[in-house]
């Protein structure tokens, strides 16, 4: 098989955590074969070998998004829930709206146009946490997504959602799309799709998760033991949504007189098999029982803001050592549902979050000076109490990966997976910048591709995926939204 050399680029980021993140040395090129990358550092060409010319470009490992809704990628910005916190938000936007959202056709417009968003911004992973299975459904979600996301060449984790109970805040006036299926039912859905999708690689293409869409909501507290044994019996990983707001530990402490991380761990849900999406109300006993038991977070700071969730805990969750992934979640309540957006929102968020500072005096005075060889140790100008750009950039690839159990996958090392993004700087927002390595995250804005690579397969470049036309995609996606809309009166 041919190789592929990308040459040139100025900066290259490995994914790795603190002083390895930078690739060192005067040339950053990168060799791919086998899906692999084979070199790094100063390359020349083979004879034959295509080159893809990286110069005034950037290379990071292709990004990583842990959590997200595909079907919500038609259900952006409703205005019935557009200023709305999280139940409201379900019951007028999502679960009001999955109607529309239930034929193949549309579905496979709304995954492919999520798709197409991420890839735009660098991401090579997705995990889907996809819904979608009531009694009756009529077409495939599953192999719908499987089948876009080879379309365009990307990696899948599909999180195999449902419920075996009806929500009573949401459900009520509930569609037939939101009514429940039994336990066997689920199981079984979750056991076809592994027998049908799932490879267990490290750098899998197609992975399948055990994914209810709520631990505490969407089914009966014993059936939580039975998913979790069915899951690792078929040697699949375990995700779920988990305090996303208040409500969350308001229910754990009513229904069963515990936290909600006590809660899924007396059900058999923690462990490094284990990662929940949102998990901003946190206590610090519960942030120790994730590392204890390396339960991960995907972190959607976006998605929390956006619904007024609040801040997850993320810089104190590193500290500790829980794994740690950037999500996306659903473009329903993250209009900006690409992983540049979150990871430039993710860095600033935690910036100005005030516990940050508050943190940083507590060690000042604690160890004075402490503090600050803790920063030069890590990076050089950051501050080790709140989040650091490099942090951001390794939660969002290698830190998701690892959390998910790609563990071919997610750093630029040899041996690795080539996932790969050459973001070119040749935009005014990145001229005058000192530290060019750092433009993707911090200048805001999506940087021009040069080229993305899955796998060892380039499926953009030059800022264009082949055989995809954008203005289609868009005059799809407005036709479809208009109909929705009509449908709705
Ligand atoms: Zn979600």
């Amino acid at each position: 098989m041919s190789s592929l050399l990308i040459r040139g680029a100025r900066h290259l980021l490995t994914g790795e955590a603190g002083s390895g993140m930078r690739h060192t040395g005067p040339r950053h090129d990168i060799r791919v074969a086998d899906g692999v990358v084979q070199a790094l550092g100063a390359l020349e060409p083979l004879p034959g070998e295509r080159v893809i010319d990286a110069s005034g470009c950037v290379v990071y490992p292709g990004w990583v998004n842990t959590h997200h809704h595909l079907f919500q990628s038609l259900l952006k910005g409703i205005p019935a829930g557009i200023d709305s916190a999280l139940v409201p938000w379900l019951a007028a936007v999502p679960v009001a709206w999955r109607p529309e959202i239930d034929h193949e056709e549309r579905f496979r417009l709304a995954v492919r146009i999520g798709l197409v968003e991420l890839m735009r911004s660098g991401c090579t992973t997705v995990a889907d946490h996809q819904y979608h299975l009531y009694p009756g459904i009529g077409f495939d979600p599953s192999a719908v997504v499987f089948d876009e996301a080879q379309r365009l060449g990307l990696r899948v984790v599909l999180c195999r959602g449902g419920q075996t109970l009806a929500r009573p805040l949401t459900d009520e006036a509930a569609p037939p799309s939101a009514r429940p299926v039994t336990l066997d039912a689920f199981l079984q859905s979750v056991a076809d799709d592994v027998s049908r999708f799932h490879d267990a690689g490290p750098r899998s293409m197609r992975r399948v998760v055990s994914a209810i869409t709520t631990p505490n909501w969407s089914c009966r507290p014993e059936e939580l033991r039975v998913m979790a044994r069915e899951a690792r019996a078929l040697g699949i990983h375990l995700h779920s949504h988990l305090s996303e707001t208040y409500d969350y530990v308001r229910w754990a402490r009513e229904a069963h007189d515990c936290s909600p991380m006590q809660f899924v761990e007396r059900h058999g849900w923690t462990g490094p098999d284990v990662w929940f999406a949102h998990m901003v109300h946190l206590s610090d006993e519960e942030l120790r029982l994730c590392a204890a038991t390396g339960t991960g977070i995907a972190h959607c700071p976006q998605s929390n803001a956006r619904l007024g969730s609040g801040i997850a805990r993320i810089p104190e969750a590193l500290e500790l050592g829980v794994p740690v992934g950037l999500a996306v979640d659903g473009a329903a309540s993250n209009e900006a549902a690409d992983m540049i957006s979150e990871a430039h929102a993710c860095w600033l968020m935690h910036r100005a979050d005030p516990r940050g500072g508050e943190r940083l005096r507590a060690k000042q005075s604690a160890a004075p000076g402490r503090a600050q060889r803790a920063r030069s140790a890590s990076q050089p100008g950051g501050d080790a109490s709140t989040m650091q750009v490099e942090e951001v950039v390794h939660i969002g690839t290698a830190g998701g990966a690892r959390m998910m159990g790609l563990s071919g996958v997610g750093t630029l090392a040899v041996g690795m997976a080539a996932d790969i993004a050459v973001y070119d700087l040749d935009d005014p927002r990145c001229f005058g910048l000192h530290d060019e390595a750092l433009a993707p995250v911090v200048a805001g804005g999506r940087p021009r591709l040069k080229a993305l690579v899955v796998d060892g397969r380039v499926v953009l470049e030059d800022d264009r995926i082949p055989g995809l036309d954008l203005t289609v995609l868009r005059h799809q996606a407005d036709e479809t939204v208009r109909a929705m809309q009509a449908a709705r009166g």
